[in-house]
């Protein structure tokens, strides 16, 4: 499994890259936004670590260019901000989930696994559920299934 790491500090960028391949993903990271939409485009990767402050294109325009073009592989947006704005933003634009910095690589690697393992969300990717309670992100759409 092919993961892309966008994300302009080096150092985090590394340090996830090196817990990734310990668990044996194949991990490769870009600097830069522009170049990250490039490779992204590619359809390569089986996911996408994307930070949001980057030089280039930010990771919300990326977000939502790849989802312009269809393309279906998972995104985890890895946000600076905790505003609630920014998060509904991204999981709006497509993005399979968040996390947000500084965070615990055991976190990171557990939502990892999380995309990981779910193929069939490629189609449903719009929807997040939480107990009874599911979120359309396409339209913020809130419905519960005991109502
Ligand atoms: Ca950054």
């Amino acid at each position: 499994m092919r993961i892309l790491i966008i994300e302009d500090e080096f150092n985090l960028a590394d340090v996830i890259a090196a817990r990734l391949r310990q668990e044996h993903y194949e991990a490769e990271i870009c600097q830069d936004g522009d170049e990250g939409l490039y490779l992204a485009s590619a359809g390569i990767y089986d996911l996408i670590l994307l930070d949001v402050m980057l030089p280039g294109k930010d990771g919300f325009e990326i977000l939502r260019e790849l989802r312009q073009q269809g393309m279906r592989s998972k995104i985890i947006m890895l946000t600076a901000r905790s505003m609630l704005e920014d998060k509904l933003e991204g999981l709006e634009h497509g993005a399979n989930d968040y996390i947000t910095k500084p965070f615990h690589m055991d976190e990171l690697m557990a939502r990892v696994h999380i995309q990981m393992s779910s193929p069939e969300s490629c189609q449903e990717q719009n929807q997040l559920t939480y107990g009874d309670l599911s979120l359309d992100t396409s339209n913020l759409k809130l419905t519960s299934r005991t109502a």
